[in-house]
């Protein structure tokens, strides 16, 4: 019998070229003194939920999970540099995590549940990863000045193993409308 195809997949929010271009060089010192290996321009991402191995018959429902959130477009101002000694990773965050990044993250995981998938354990910590195997950075500061990203679609996106690096090919986009005004309030809302 023929295995199933399967693709490692996770769902991510991508800067657009210029945004990535500022990203990197606002960073370019703090990577040369973490060492390790540079993310180039083109492959900085932010994950929202990773999927690992999604086999071809569950992709129809992966899919329609994106497909029926209702987002909201949002800000993100990207100024922290930070360290990340277990992973040994250079990231870039945000001074704060707005509450629509928040809500996407989990109103995807809901929304995945019904593809049997389970929530991260871990809390989300939003970032894009700059360099792997990195150092701490030392001699340089850790705050840049802020780079105003708006997030405006998330992205399902493929891993594909590569021994010099993941290669990454995005797969389908769904905006964040505001297209919720519509949508059942939830009972929650105050
Ligand atoms: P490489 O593993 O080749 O160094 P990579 O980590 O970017 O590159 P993947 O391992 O396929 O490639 O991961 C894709 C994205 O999902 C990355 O942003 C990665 O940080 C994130 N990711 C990977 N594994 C997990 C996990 N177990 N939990 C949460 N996020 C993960
Ligand atoms: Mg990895």
């Amino acid at each position: 019998m023929a295995t199933e195809h399967s693709r490692r997949l996770f769902f991510a929010l991508w800067p657009e070229e210029s945004i990535a271009e500022r990203i990197a060089a606002a960073t370019a010192l703090h990577e040369r003194a973490a060492g390790g290996r540079a993310i180039p321009p083109r492959k900085l991402h932010l994950t929202l939920a990773f999927l690992g191995s999604v086999a071809a018959s569950r992709l129809p429902c992966v899919r329609a999970a994106a497909g029926a959130l209702r987002g909201a477009p949002f800000e993100l101002l990207l100024c922290r540099v930070e360290h990340w000694a277990r992973p040994r990773i250079l990231a870039l965050a945000p001074a704060e995590s707005p509450p629509a990044l928040a809500a996407l993250v989990a109103d995807l995981w809901r929304a995945l549940a019904a593809c049997a998938y389970e929530p991260e354990t871990r809390p989300f910590r939003a970032h894009l990863t700059l360099a792997r195997e990195a150092r701490p950075p030392r001699g340089v500061r850790l705050e840049i000045d802020p780079i105003a990203w708006q997030v405006r679609e998330l992205c399902l996106t493929e891993s594909i193993t590569d021994p010099r690096g993941a290669r990454y090919e995005r797969l389908q986009s769904w905006p964040l409308a505001h297209d919720n005004l519509g949508a059942p309030a939830s009972p929650n809302a105050l």
